[in-house]
Parts: C-alpha cells; structure tokens; sequence
C-alpha cells in the first residue's frame, strides 16, 4: 500500500505527495505512541484524591505509577497466566514441509548488480517487483552523475551546471556581525611558533575562555550546574583542562565527561591530549563499547554515555570521579536519559561529587528544574549571520539532489569548506562514490574537491582527516551524520548542506518492533544545522526542502530516545544495580507505560527476570555482557547447546558492523562467489558469519586472506578485539568453553533462544511475516538466505530503508519456538 503509493508517486515525479506520504507515516506512529492522554482518562474515573491537594507532577507521577503496577500485576505478576499473552497464530499448524533437497542445493551464481548480470549475458535475479524498482531508483540516480552516461567529452563540467537545484534565499538566522578581533590574533600568531603554542593560543580563542574564572567559581559554589553554549565554544574540550588545573583531578580522582558517540568521545579525547601535550590514554583518554583507551594515570576520561552507565555497576557511588559532565545533554539520549537519574541520585549523597549538565540548546530550563533549580551559565554565543536557503520544489531524490548542491556551491561560490549531513554510513559512502565520479569526469577543469566522510564505524585513523587544514585552492567537502550537528566541530565550514532527514530509532510498543528509519527531522536540528555554517564568518545554509516543508512538517523537537525505544536494555541494567522500583526511577521524561512493561515481559520471556520481576541467574549474566540482552541471551544459552565457542564469535561479528565484504567495481563477479562460498549448503547468514571467522583464523588473522576472499581486514580486526572481550567475560561468569563442532542446530538453537521473538514466516508471495508483529517484512537482498528462502527464520535486525528489510537471516525450525520459549509461544489447540 504505502510503498506503492510512494513509489508511484516518484514515477509521477510527484514529490510533495512523496515527502506528505512520509510525514504521514510518521505522524501516525506518533499519535499511536501518545498514550498519556488515553491513560488519564481511564484513570481519572478511578482516582480520589480525598482532598489531598497535589501538585500537577505529583498527580501525573501518582497515576503513572498506579498505571504500570496494575498492569504489571495484572500480566506479569501471575506466574501461569504469562503464558496467555503469549499465542502462536495460527500460522503454525500449517508449517510446510521443507524441501530439503531443494534448500541444499548448489547455490546458483547471484547477480544482484544487474550490470554485471547484463555483461555475463545473465537476468539479475531479484525476487519482487519492488526491489527491482528499487534497484532502478539506485540506477537513475547512478546514470545521472555517472562517468558512462553519454556526456560528451570535455563536456562534464557544463552538466554541472545543467543540473542545478533551484534555491531561493529566505530567511537569515541572527548572529552578530564579525568582529575582527578573531582574525588579527590569528594573523598575530607567528608562523615559527611552535605547534603547542599554536594550540595555547586557538585555546585562548574559543569563546568559553573568557568565562573560565567565573565558570570555576560557579563550579565550586554549586555542586550542580547546567552549562549552555554554542556548538563550537570550547566545553567539550576545555572545560575539562580548566577543571585538571583547579586542581579536580588531584587525590587520584578524575573527572568523567559522557557523549552520546563513539566517534565524538575518541575524536575530543585525542584533540585534549594534543592540547595538553600528553599521550593518548595517559593522563586523557577514552572508553567506548569494546574499547577501552585510559590507563592508571588517566584524569580526564572521555566516554560514552553508555560506558559510564555500565561503570555504575562495578561503582554504583562513582567514587572514583570528583566530576562528572553529562555533555551534550540536548541530544537526550536514552543512556543520558537514565544517567540523569543516577548522578542527581549519588549527587544527594556524595556532597564531595560535582555534576555539570552541558547543552547546546538555549532551553537548559527543563535540566534546571529536573536537577532541582541548578543554576544555569551560560557562555555567550559566537554566531556570525546564516542566509538559509530553500529548494523551490521538493526534490525526490536527496541524494542525487545533494550530490549537485555540492558540485553546484564548488564550482560557484567563494572559498569556504562545506558540510553535507546524511544518515548513515551507506548514503555517504554513495555519495562519496558519485562525488569521485563526477569529479573524475570534469578533469582538471574544476579546483580540487576534499571529500571526508565522517560516522561511526570510519576506521579511526580516517577519522582526523575531517580536521585536517584544506589544501591551499582546494575546497573541503565533510559527508557527515548527525555526529556534525553538535557533537563535532568543523572549523572552516561556510557552506551546509542539509537533505532534512536524519536516522532515528523507533519502537513500536505494541508489538515490541524496533527499528531504525530514515526520518524528517526538527526545526531545532535544522536550525543547528544551520548554525555550523556561521562559526567562523558568515555562513550559508541550503535546506533540500521548502520552506513550506519546513514550516508545516517539522517537529520543533526530537522526541528523546527513551520514548521512542526497546527499554529491555535499560531495565536489565537497572535491575542489575538494585533498581528493581522502575516506576518510581527519576525519568525526567518517564517512558510509555506499555514500554516498561513490554520490556519487562520481553526479560521475563528471555529468562532474565522472574515472575516476581526479580533478577535471575541468567538475568544476572545477561547483564554483564555489553550487549542487547536478545544477544547476551544467546550467548548465556549457549553453553547449553554446546556451543559457546562459535555463538561468542557469531555474536562478536554481529556487534563489529555490517562491513564485511566489499565489492569492487571491477570485480563483482569474483568478490560475489567468493562469498557465496561462506554461505555453502544455505547454513544461513549467523554461521556464515561464523564461516568467515573461522577461515580468517584459520588463514592466522592473515589480511592476504582478506583481500582474497573480499573481506575488511579492519572489520574483522574489530570482530576480532570484541571476540577477546567476550571470552574474558565467559570465563568471569563461568560459562562453560565448548564447542559443538559441525552441529549447526545447536548453534542455531543458541540464536533463536535469544531471538524467538524475531521469528518469521515466508508467505506466499516471498515476503514474510513476522510471527509475533503480523508485519510484512523482508529478506535482505545481501543476505545469503534471499536465494532459497526457507520457510521460518529467525533474523537479527529490522532495517527499514526502501522497506522493512530482516538483516541475518538463519533457518528455524517453528518447534523450537515450542520448546525455547514456551512462556512466548504455545501451540494452538
Ligand atoms: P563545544 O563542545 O562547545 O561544541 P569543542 O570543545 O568541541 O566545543 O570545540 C572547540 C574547538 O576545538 C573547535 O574549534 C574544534 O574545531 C576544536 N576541536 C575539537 N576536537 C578537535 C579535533 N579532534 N581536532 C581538531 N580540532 C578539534
Ligand atoms: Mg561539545
């Protein structure tokens, strides 16, 4: 329906319809997850306040949590009745036999790149209808910028210009003019000095300097304090050294400072050691997810939110920090959402802890009032004048249109770098790819374009380039995530870039589905984004929508995480430290009622959680293991089937990425066979996963083999480094090493005992079902199961781009459900 009506749409060149369509989609879930109106009007007809007079938040506060106990008494709370809300559809009985001859056949050589199906005189074989519009879609976008597409020689560079994006220039966001006092201090700087003085004196430039002394008596009379600042000012990187040399981090304590990305955390603590002419993870250094870069010696400790909440486990008191910053705290994070309820906690009883709430945006009021009235200090803005410009039209294809905004400002406008923000690693890998192109096509003919890509899994020794000074007459251009938007700066961007879409998580708490989905975003991205054009000088910003668009089909803001995700994680976690009363946590904004309970029922099926809601054993395991508990399931089930030497190392390559394989563009063919060849006999995609891993060790880590078999060496490296850290983790829990050699239904059995509420079913026209959901998805086209499909699998992921697709796909046998999860799953009598 939807798709359809999309894609028609896009054929008709209809694009308004495309973008409502979208929207509509998008409104619909919302409304869906606003239950709070809905649950005050049951609960008004039951509540009597007997004329004790309560506060609007006491009142809200007071239902919510009579809500949730009810219903968490009513469902959870009876032991033999759990199994009732647990039915099998009826699809179950009707299970098909499997044709095994069949399923086990050679598998055919697959072209899913329909030029290289084409030069081999080959159908690509794609199994719908609509992914071969999709393939199409990807293909028109190809032919306009690609090197092949008859543009007659010499002529590239008037197709540039052929193929313009119509802007008008609307408004233009306040900012003071520049003053020149920044540029003579940067010409004063002596071209001999040395690097370190160059960095002193850039230090001595950034807004938040001129503060430093009042920002440090604000710290000391206040044990808490909400700090607000342009993006750009200097409080990730220099409030913290201000902190060292007061003397913070003296007695052996350090200060601790959150950020809600990986890349983010890396990338400041690597700038901090620079600055402060220390080596990385000596006296500065970070810790992310399987990555711990600090020593005995580290002070100032960079980490993600989601490290520090992990570190409350084995330091409920954080005694070891003297200073906690819960930086970035607009960006809402579900991680910062629960860290704001356990640092205002050990902040009542540890008077000697300081805690500083940073925040990019303006509105600090609500911080201030969940930390009790904090006062709040704000650093003066620097922000020159931004002219936004809007698209006349919306444009259908964001990506293409992107790639000839980029083109268009290089080869028009006045020197300056520029910064496109796209959703995730594969649209800027495309557009990297289609930038080369086209900039390989018009020669020498136009300067030097820069191209740095930006987003989480970039290797970090890539990672730098985006800071590296622009070549004299060149011009930089940063493909980024929404990492750009406050997380990092830039300096040197004039020039932004904004397609309007970023990726967000969603969850459905009705069916318990979450996935990630490309959506519009909010008026106060927007206008951030805007606002990274206007750091060093007058900046301009060019929205790929209409102002209309902007106006009528923006949200103001970014509904925080924690409303919009599977809490599973977060409650095993709190239960993990003691929490076990969920509904009276200090959520600043509490979460859906039927979230926590979903993700009580979800614990309570996994096995993590008793009728009484408390932690069991398995629980207590899951929660060590620094993964979603579907997967830390997996692995704790594992030692029960003998097998959790492979199903750590199935789990260690789902959490290092999806970059597996590469495919060069020369040599489809090959790369394709040579990894159908780990796909042998339809073992499915997890033990495919495990196939690689082991031949690569096999090969003794060689990157020979990589390049042979069209393998990342560094996402293998990674998978590699996560491997070794869930092995230490078996041992500290004492699940037992073993191995079961060749007996794939263990292993397969291992995964489903995590993931039977991931379970699916073929329907007959090729998509599937989703066993628990009843929603339409589909199989991957890169996954190796998308040849011969089996009629049950169970998947690892749901990804929705063009549709809801199932990433890691391995066959299921529909009795297993029965007999892994008999509280989720009962046979229909
Ligand atoms: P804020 O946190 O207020 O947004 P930051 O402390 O992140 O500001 O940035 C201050 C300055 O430090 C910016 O000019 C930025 O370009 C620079 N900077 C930050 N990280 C790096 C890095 N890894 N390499 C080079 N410069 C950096
Ligand atoms: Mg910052």
């Amino acid at each position: 329906g939807e798709l359809a009506r999309r894609s028609e749409a896009m054929d008709r060149g209809d694009t308004s319809e495309l973008r409502t369509a979208s929207r509509q989609a998008y409104l619909e879930k919302r409304k869906k997850m606003k239950v709070e109106e809905m649950r005050d009007e049951i609960v008004d007809n039951e509540l009597i306040f007997d004329g004790v007079k309560m506060t609007n938040a006491e009142e809200r506060e007071f239902r919510r949590k009579k809500e949730i106990y009810d219903l968490v008494k009513d469902r959870v709370g009876k032991d033999a009745d759990a199994g009732e809300y647990y039915r099998m559809p009826e699809a179950y009985d009707a299970a098909e036999n499997v044709d095994q001859a069949k399923r086990f056949a050679v598998p055919r050589q697959r072209y899913d790149d329909p030029e290289a199906a084409a030069r081999d005189g080959k159908r690509s074989n794609f199994f719908s209808e609509q992914e071969a519009w999709e393939e199409q879609q990807i293909r028109k976008s190809r032919l306009h910028f690609g090197s092949g597409d008859g543009v007659p020689a010499g002529g590239g560079y008037e197709l540039v210009l052929e193929d313009m994006v119509d802007f008008v220039k609307s408004t233009v966001q306040a900012g003071a003019e520049p003053d020149g006092e920044m540029d003579e201090l940067a010409e004063a700087v002596d071209a001999k000095v040395t690097l370190q003085r160059e960095l002193q004196n850039e230090r001595k430039n950034l807004p938040v300097y001129k503060f430093k002394d009042d920002l440090l008596k604000a710290i000391e009379k206040y044990q808490v304090l909400i700090i607000v600042g342009e993006t750009g000012s200097g409080k990730t990187t220099q409030i913290p050294q201000y902190l060292h040399e007061a003397g913070y981090t003296a007695k052996g304590k350090k200060i601790a400072c959150t950020q809600p990305r990986r890349v983010a955390a890396m990338s400041v603590a690597a700038r901090v050691a620079q600055e402060l002419g220390v080596k990385l993870g000596h006296e500065v250094g970070y810790s992310i997810r399987f990555e711990d870069c600090t020593s005995d010696k580290t002070m100032i400790k960079y980490m993600t939110d989601g490290m520090l909440l992990r570190e409350f486990l084995g330091e409920p008191d954080l005694a070891s920090y003297s200073m906690v910053i819960v930086d970035e705290a607009h960006e809402r994070t579900l991680s910062t959402d629960i860290l704001f309820g356990l640092v205002k906690d050990i902040a009542r009883f540890r008077p000697d802890v300081k805690l500083l709430i940073s925040s990019a945006t303006l509105n600090a009021e609500r911080f201030s009032d969940f930390f009790d009235e904090a006062p709040i200090f704000k650093i003066p803005g620097r922000r020159y004048k931004v002219d936004i410009h809007y698209t006349t039209a919306p444009e259908a294809d964001y990506i293409a249109a992107a790639v000839v905004t980029v083109l268009q400002l290089h080869v028009k406008q006045p020197a300056g770098d520029i910064l496109l923000f796209l959703t995730g690693q594969e649209e800027i890998e495309t557009v990297e790819e289609l930038l080369k192109q086209k900039m390989m096509t018009v020669g020498s003919k136009i300067a030097e374009l820069v191209i740095c890509p930006i987003y989480a899994n970039l290797p970090t020794e890539l990672q730098g380039k985006i800071f590296e000074p622009t070549p004299e007459g060149a011009r930089k251009v940063v493909l980024a995530t929404n990492i750009a938007e406050t997380s990092l700066t830039i300096d040197g961007i004039k020039y932004v870039i904004d397609p309007g879409f970023c990726k967000l998580k969603s969850y459905n708490p009705r069916t318990g589905m979450e996935s990630l989905r490309v959506e519009p975003i909010s008026k106060a991205s927007a206008d951030q984004r805007a606002g990274r054009s206007g750091r060093t000088g007058p900046g301009k910003c060019f929205r790929l929508f209409t102002e209309y668009n902007f106006r009528h089909d923006l949200d103001d803001d970014t509904v925080p995480e924690i409303q919009r995700s599977n809490l599973a994680n977060v409650v095993l976690r709190l239960k993990a430290l003691g929490i076990n009363d969920l509904v009276g946590f200090d959520f600043m904004d509490p979460p859906a009622s039927e979230a926590l309970l979903k993700a009580l029922e979800e614990l309570f099926a996994l096995g993590a959680l008793n009728s009484r809601g408390e932690l069991t054993k398995t629980g207590r395991r899951m929660a060590e293991f620094p993964l979603d508990p579907m997967l830390s399931k997996a692995i704790v089930a594992s030692e029960k089937y003998g097998c959790s030497e492979e199903v750590v190392t199935i789990a260690a390559m789902l959490s290092a990425g999806n970059a597996f394989f590469y495919r060069p563009k020369d040599k489809l063919v090959l790369a394709d066979t040579a990894r159908q060849a780990f796909h042998a006999g339809n073992v499915g995609d997890h033990v495919a996963l495990l196939n690689v891993y082991n031949a690569w060790r096999e090969s003794g880590y060689s990157s020979q083999w990589c390049r042979e078999n069209f393998v990342q060496p560094r996402t293998m490296k990674r998978a590699r480094d996560v491997r070794d850290q869930l092995e230490a983790l078996l041992e500290r829990l004492e699940i037992e090493h073993c191995s079961g050699a060749g007996d794939l239904d263990g292993i397969r059995k291992a995964v489903t005992a995590g993931y039977f509420r991931n379970a699916a079913r073929r329907q007959k026209d090729g998509s599937y079902r989703a066993v628990k959901s009843r929603q339409t998805v589909f199989v991957h086209p890169s996954s190796g199961t998308a040849e011969l499909p089996p009629t049950w699998v169970v998947y690892h992921e749901l990804v929705l781009t063009r549709k809801e697709y199932m990433r890691q796909v391995t066959e299921l046998k529909p009795e297993w459900l029965l007999e892994i999860a008999p509280h989720y799953y009962q046979r229909k009598d």
